[in-house]
C-alpha cells in the first residue's frame, strides 16, 4: 500500500523524485535544502515558463531533470528539444553533464538511457532528448542567418537554455517541431542581457514572479531583488546580512514563496527572476560592493550575472524622452519648400523620413510617415521639394533600382524640374570610414554600426529638430528606442558591436532616419523662414496631422514593389 503511494507520487512529482532518488550531480548531490526556490519550477507544468536568472542558481539542472522525469514516467511520448547558444556548449554539455547523470544514477536514470552514438540524441526509455545549439553569433553577416538542423524532429517540450544568445527566429522553427504534441510546453531561461530583448522580452509576458521572503518577527515580506540594495546590511565583519526591508531583523532567504506579480497569467506563463542574493553559496555583501565598485568598471555584468537584471548603458540605446526632448513646437506640415532629402526603409510598408538642413547645418526633420507602395513616393517628394533619397537596397533591391530609373526627375510644386539623386543604401557589417557614395552604382556603402551610432549621438545630445509631438511622433519615438548596441561574438570569436532589434522589434523609422541624414550633405544649408512662407500654406487643422498622398498614378503607376 504504502509502497504503491510512493510509486504514484515518484511518477506525479518530479521534485519528490529527486529528492528520493537522491540524485547525483557532476557538482554533488541534488537537493533543495538551501536551495527552496527551485522546487516551485521542478513540479510546475505550464505551457511557458521563463527563468531570469544570475548565474549558478540551479535553474537549467532542474530542467535537465525534469525533462528526464517526464521521458522516464512517459509523460512525454515523444520527447524534447534542449537548445543551446551552440554547438560546442551542446557537446559540452552533453560530455560534461548529461552523461555523468547517466553513469553516476544508474538505478533511477541510466537504465532508462539507450545512449545512441550521436551526442546530441539520447533515446531516454521510449523517447527522443535532441540537444542543439542555435547560435546568433553564427551569422557572419547580416543577412547570412544560422539555421539549426531542426527538421523531423517532432517532440513535446523545447527547452532554451541561454535564451539571449539564440537567434529569436529559432523558436518559431522549434515551436512548429511540437505541431503533434499535446503538451507543446516552452521552457526559457538564461542571464538577461539588455532590457526589452531576449529572457527579459520573454519574462514581461509572464506572470513576473519574486521570492518573498517573511519576516519572522514582524511578519512583512522583502523581496532582495526589488530591494536591494537596502535589503543588504553588514556585519561587524564586513559580511552581508539579509534584514527585513521594514524592522531590520535579520531574515531566512529558505523561507520565502514565489509571489506572482500578475497571477492571472499564472495558468499560461510563468516567469520567475532570481539572483545571487538568494544564493546559497554567496556572501550578499560582495553582491552590494560589486555593485558599488564594478571590477573593471563593467557594472552592466554586475547587474545581469549576480543580480539577473537586464542592463544597458545609456549611450547605447535612445530612450523616447531623448527623441521628445527633440521635438520642436512645430507641427507636421503637408508640405515644404525644402530643399529636403528623404531616408525609406523599405519592409512590409515603406517608412518615410524628409529632412532639411538648418542655416547652421542643423538637421531638420519635417515629416515622418508611412506609405504602402513606392508609387506613394513621388509625390512626397513633389510637395517636400526633395532633391536626394537614401533608400535600403534590400531586400526589394529591384523595386528600388526600377525607383530609380523613373523618379529621378519630376517637376516640383512650383513647375520646376527637379533632378534628384537617388541612392540604394548598402549596409555593411565591417568598419567604413563615414559613407562611400559610388555614383555610377547610385549606391552609398556604410559600415551599419557606426552610421547608426551617428544617429544616436545626433538625438542624444539634441542636434536634431524633430516635428512636435503628435500620435505619429510616439510611434516614431518607439521605433528609435527599438535598437540597441550590444557587443557580440562571431563563430570566429571576434568581438565586435552591433545593433539588434529590442521592444517589439520595430526599428523601421531610426533605419529611415539613418538614410535620410546619409544625403543630408547633398544639400545647400538652408536659411529657415516662418511657416507661413511654405509655398502652401497649410490649413491650421492639417498642423501635427498626418495628410496621406494622392496616389500618382502616370509613369510609375506599374510599378509595385516586389514586382
Ligand atoms: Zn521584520
Amino acid at each position: 500500500m504504502v509502497d504503491v503511494t510512493v510509486d504514484k507520487l515518484l511518477a506525479a512529482s518530479p521534485a519528490f523524485w529527486a529528492h528520493k532518488s537522491k540524485i547525483q550531480l557532476p557538482d554533488g548531490l541534488f537537493s533543495f535544502t538551501g536551495r527552496e526556490y527551485l522546487k516551485e519550477s521542478m513540479n510546475e507544468d505550464v505551457p511557458l515558463s521563463a527563468d531570469m536568472k544570475g548565474t549558478q542558481g540551479g535553474a537549467s539542472s532542474v530542467q535537465m531533470l525534469k525533462c528526464l522525469h517526464a521521458m522516464i514516467t512517459g509523460r512525454y511520448p515523444k520527447g524534447v528539444l534542449y537548445l543551446f547558444p551552440n554547438a560546442d556548449e551542446m557537446g559540452d554539455f552533453s560530455k560534461c553533464r548529461f552523461n555523468p547523470i547517466i553513469n553516476d544514477n544508474p538505478d533511477t536514470i541510466g537504465r532508462f538511457v539507450h545512449d545512441t552514438d550521436t551526442v546530441g540524441l539520447k533515446r531516454v526509455n521510449s523517447s527522443y532528448l535532441f540537444m542543439r545549439g542555435a547560435r546568433l553569433s553564427q551569422r557572419l553577416s547580416l543577412t547570412e542567418k544560422a539555421s539549426p538542423k531542426l527538421s523531423g524532429i517532432p517532440v513535446d517540450k523545447v527547452v532554451y537554455d541561454e535564451w539571449d544568445f539564440m537567434d529569436p527566429g529559432v523558436r518559431e522553427k522549434a515551436y512548429g517541431r511540437m505541431g503533434d504534441s499535446e503538451f507543446k510546453h516552452e521552457a526559457f531561461l538564461g542571464n538577461p542581457s539588455i532590457p526589452d530583448f531576449g529572457i527579459d522580452l520573454i519574462w514581461q509576458q509572464t506572470d513576473q514572479r519574486y521570492w518573498q521572503i517573511r519576516c519572522s518577527k514582524c511578519n512583512a515580506y522583502t523581496c532582495l531583488e526589488l530591494d536591494f540594495p537596502d535589503c543588504i546590511q553588514f556585519d561587524s565583519e564586513g559580511k552581508g546580512v539579509r534584514v527585513c526591508i521594514k524592522c531590520g531583523a535579520e531574515i531566512d532567504r529558505t523561507k520565502g514563496e514565489w509571489v506572482a506579480k500578475y497571477p492571472q497569467r499564472s495558468k499560461e506563463a510563468v516567469g520567475r527572476r532570481w539572483s545571487q542574493l538568494n544564493s546559497a553559496t554567496v556572501d550578499p555583501g560582495t553582491i552590494v560592493r560589486a555593485w558599488e565598485h564594478p571590477p573593471d568598471g563593467n557594472i552592466a555584468d554586475v547587474y545581469r550575472f549576480r543580480l539577473g537584471q537586464p542592463y544597458i548603458e545609456s549611450e547605447n540605446r535612445l530612450t523616447v524622452q531623448q527623441v521628445y526632448a527633440c521635438c520642436s513646437s512645430e507641427g507636421m506640415y503637408p508640405s515644404d519648400r525644402g530643399p529636403c532629402c528623404m531616408g525609406v526603409d523599405v519592409g512590409g510598408t515603406l517608412h518615410v523620413v524628409v529632412g532639411k538642413r538648418t542655416k547652421t547645418g542643423t538637421p531638420h526633420i519635417v515629416h515622418v510617415a508611412e506609405y504602402k507602395e513606392f508609387t506613394d513616393l513621388p509625390e512626397v517628394m513633389r510637395r517636400y521639394n526633395v532633391q536626394a533619397v537614401a533608400i535600403d537596397l534590400y531586400p526589394e533591391t529591384r523595386a528600388v533600382r526600377q525607383f530609380q530609373a523613373s523618379a529621378g526627375t519630376y517637376e516640383s510644386i512650383s513647375g520646376v524640374s527637379v533632378t534628384c539623386y537617388i541612392f540604394g543604401v548598402e549596409y555593411l557589417d565591417k568598419q567604413v570610414r563615414g559613407v562611400v557614395e559610388d555614383q555610377q552604382a547610385r549606391v552609398l556603402k556604410t559600415s551599419r554600426t557606426e552610421s547608426m551610432d551617428g544617429v544616436h549621438a545626433i538625438i542624444a545630445d539634441g542636434k536634431a529638430v524633430l516635428p512636435a509631438r503628435s500620435g505619429k511622433m510616439e510611434e516614431y519615438a518607439k521605433q528609435m528606442s527599438n535598437t540597441a548596441k550590444v557587443l557580440q561574438e562571431d563563430e570566429r570569436g571576434n568581438r565586435l558591436y552591433r545593433y539588434i532589434r529590442c521592444g517589439d522589434g520595430q526599428d523601421h523609422y531610426y533605419h529611415a532616419t539613418n538614410y535620410c541624414l546619409m544625403v543630408l550633405n547633398h544639400l545647400p544649408l538652408h536659411a529657415e523662414e516662418p511657416p507661413s512662407q511654405y509655398p502652401e500654406a497649410p490649413d491650421k487643422r492639417f498642423l501635427g496631422l498626418e495628410k496621406r498622398p494622392q496616389r500618382s498614378g502616370g509613369a510609375l503607376s506599374g510599378l509595385r514593389r516586389g514586382a
